[in-house]
């Protein structure tokens, strides 16, 4: 049995490589090359950067002090480092769908606990910034899913399900909205709910209340080309000292 799977395997490896240098042939020679991609990319960055900046990157070297803990989307286009012109040191991020940060949760979130935490705590960053973006999948799909526990994915639904309180506002406040417009609101409204989530981390609370850590919304929209910065005031008060 092992030894027919092994010849089925062996045939079929024959026939992909086949198949790839028959499709290489009609393709021609414009066929992406991520190897090549790769390679030039990083040879660009080490020439045009790494190498005209051997101060800053010898300091990098030794550790990192950012200012800014950065959410943003996975979206291919919204990288901050391009839209806030971020150099390399100034801004640990976090990426995900739809830029969310859900609330404390030892066992569910603790990728994106354990980079609060080590943020806050380990680097002590000073701003939390939060950043939603025009025609965001992730929040399109939230304002598409259902509101029951039936899900199409595996992930999706119940990942961006974190700014359902978002949601549920958007629908109350902009129902004489079109869909689209709901969902520019949503992804304002998702990033203030993320903004509350971020005090149910107790560290960040503290940092907040203290006033060592500053949390921000922001909304970057690729079609206009605007940026919008905002603060949500919690009504915080430092911890009394006695
Ligand atoms: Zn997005």
């Amino acid at each position: 049995m092992l030894k027919y799977n092994y010849e089925k395997g062996h045939l079929n490896d024959i026939a992909a490589a086949k198949i790839k240098e028959l499709t290489a042939e009609l393709e021609g020679t414009d066929k992406f090359d991520p190897v090549e991609k790769i390679q030039n990319g990083f040879a660009q960055f080490k020439k045009e950067i790494y190498e005209k900046n051997p101060d800053l990157f010898g300091e990098l070297a030794k550790g990192q002090s950012p200012k800014f803990l950065v959410f943003a989307c996975s979206d291919s286009r919204v990288c901050p480092s391009h839209i806030l012109n971020f150099q390399p040191g100034e801004a640990f991020i976090v990426r995900n769908i739809a830029n969310m940060v859900p609330p404390f949760c030892k066992t569910r979130y603790s990728g994106v606990g354990a980079a609060i935490e080590y943020a806050v705590l380990n680097l002590k960053v000073e701003n939390i910034v939060v950043i939603g973006h025009s025609c965001c999948g992730g929040i399109k799909g939230l304002m598409s899913c259902t509101d029951d526990d039936n899900t199409a994915s595996d992930f999706i639904e119940n990942w961006v399900k974190i700014g359902a309180p978002a949601k549920a506002k958007v629908k109350a406040e902009s129902h004489h909205l079109d869909f689209t417009e709901q969902c520019t609101s949503l992804e304002k409204e998702a990033v203030n709910v993320s903004l509350g989530n971020l005090l149910t981390y107790p560290f960040v609370r503290d940092a907040v209340a203290k006033k060592t850590v500053s949390v921000k919304g922001g909304h970057y929209d690729f079609v206009k080309g605007t940026f919008e910065l905002w603060n949500l005031d919690f009504g915080l008060s430092p911890p009394l000292t006695v």
